[in-house]
């Protein structure tokens, strides 16, 4: 399935796979015939920074992939602070929020996830926030500029990452996280463990197993939260780090196989091969593991799309890449390349520090005696050689990945 020149490809959403495939088609000569659709009323702009930089500074601001005349050069169309309500197969159509429709050949659906909430908290509260979008960004910089106790629901990377910058701030931080340990679905138990007895040593306060009971509101502010313990935890500022629910929406409604996300085969083809999916809103065979998963991660957002792009060049490849991740908390750099084993698997890990620095270290994971993931902290230099090693299926010996004397570049195959 090829796009000629005089068809249009719709994409909708705006995020970091919205972007790549944008530069993708049109270094492939189809930016002219491509529309973008974002519904925040910006650009398509890097996330990252949102629970970092951006959170620290009044004056930083959304910092765009590209700007506006990139777009303009490629022909791409962005239609920006709009969204698409309803998708019609049969015609191929779109119609969108401002009433216009739009014609496509090809549609990819690029919707991404939105950010879970508690029902206790859906009412408007003007001291609670979760953080997905530059908007939220932006209100929860305000808010931390007035507050000194700050509770955060959720401690995977949002819920970290926050409190770390917030900490960094002389704030009083206390996360909430409700499973027995943090990150639980990106990091392994290992690297969990280290992450908490850190930042516990940095003097932030963090519960594991630990929810919020009820919610007190006063004038339309959470004053406190009180803890299934039944501690009660006052604060000016409550985060909500919970979690993400894929956009799948405007899929299932235009009956696309949908299963806590968009089901994608190896070409990011939904079930109707002229809608393709790709990021956060998609659940496909990943190739390393073997496992149907979703994957929330720039990596993955940026890998999908460059599949995309290929099917609708007319040069499909089979999606095969490497998930990797990173976190920055404080001064905790996590890298990870590969998924940890699922929980259960009868794994073997070692560990290869960084001479004497206790905070340098990276965690090797091996599965019936291959090497299946690498979790790297303050350890740049293995997280990138390790990427390669996995992308190339090379697994080292566990006695040599532990030997820090052996640099991990010299086990790459020289042909590579
Ligand atoms: P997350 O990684 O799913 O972590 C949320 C955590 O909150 C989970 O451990 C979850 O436990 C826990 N939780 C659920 N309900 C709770 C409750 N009522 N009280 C306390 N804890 C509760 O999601 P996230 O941290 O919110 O991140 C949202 C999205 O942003 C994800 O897509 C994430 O990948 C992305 N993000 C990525 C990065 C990065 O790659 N560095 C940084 C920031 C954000 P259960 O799993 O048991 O539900």
């Amino acid at each position: 399935m090829s796009t000629p020149a005089t068809e249009s490809i719709i994409i909708v959403g705006g995020g970091h796979a919205a972007a790549q495939l944008c530069a993708g088609l049109s270094q492939a000569g189809l930016g002219a015939r491509t529309i973008l659709i974002c519904e925040e009323p910006l650009l398509p702009y890097h996330r990252p920074p949102l629970s970092k930089a951006f959170l620290k500074a009044a004056e930083e601001q959304p910092m765009p992939h590209r700007p506006s005349d990139w777009y303009e050069q490629a022909g791409i169309q962005v239609i920006a602070g709009d969204s698409v309500v309803a998708i019609d197969r049969n015609a191929r159509r779109v119609r969108l929020k401002s009433g216009s429709e739009l014609a496509w050949h090809r549609l990819v659906l690029a919707t991404g996830t939105r950010a879970r909430t508690l029902p206790a908290l859906e009412a408007p509260l003007s001291n609670v926030t979760s953080l997905r979008h530059a908007a939220d960004a932006e209100r929860l910089r305000a808010l931390l500029a007035g507050a000194q106790r700050v509770v955060i629901l959720g401690g995977g990377f949002i819920g970290l990452e926050i409190a770390a910058t917030a900490h960094a701030q002389g704030k009083q931080v206390t996360v909430l996280e409700a499973a027995p340990r943090l990150m639980g679905r990106a990091a392994s138990a290992e690297l969990s463990e280290h992450v908490l007895n850190s930042h516990r040593t940095n003097g932030m306060d963090i519960r594991t197993d630990a929810t919020a009971d009820a919610f007190e509101i006063q004038d339309g502010k959470v004053t406190a939260v009180v803890t299934a313990g039944g501690e009660r935890l006052p604060l000016d500022v409550l985060v909500v780090g919970i979690g993400a629910v894929p956009e799948t929406a405007l899929a299932e409604a235009a009956g696309l196989t949908c299963s806590d996300g968009i089901i994608v085969d190896a070409h990011m083809r939904s079930s109707d091969a002229d809608i393709l999916a790709i990021g956060d809103c998609t659940r496909f065979d990943e190739a390393y593991t073997g496992r149907q998963l979703r994957l929330e991660s720039v990596q993955n957002a940026n890998d999908q799309a460059k599949t995309a792009c290929a099917t609708l060049t007319g040069t499909p490849a089979a999606h095969k890449a490497l998930p990797w991740f990173w976190s920055e908390q404080g001064g905790l750099r996590l890298q990870m390349a590969g998924l940890p084993p699922a929980p259960g698997t009868d794994d073997q890990l070692i560990v290869r520090r960084q001479g004497a620095k206790p905070e340098s270290f990276s965690l090797f994971h091996y599965v019936n005696g291959v090497l299946v993931c690498v979790e790297s902290v303050n350890a740049p230099l293995d997280h990138v050689t390790s990427r390669k090693l996995l992308e190339l299926g090379v697994s080292p010996a566990p006695e040599t990945v532990v030997d820090a004397s052996v640099a991990l570049k010299s086990l790459i195959p020289v042909a590579a």
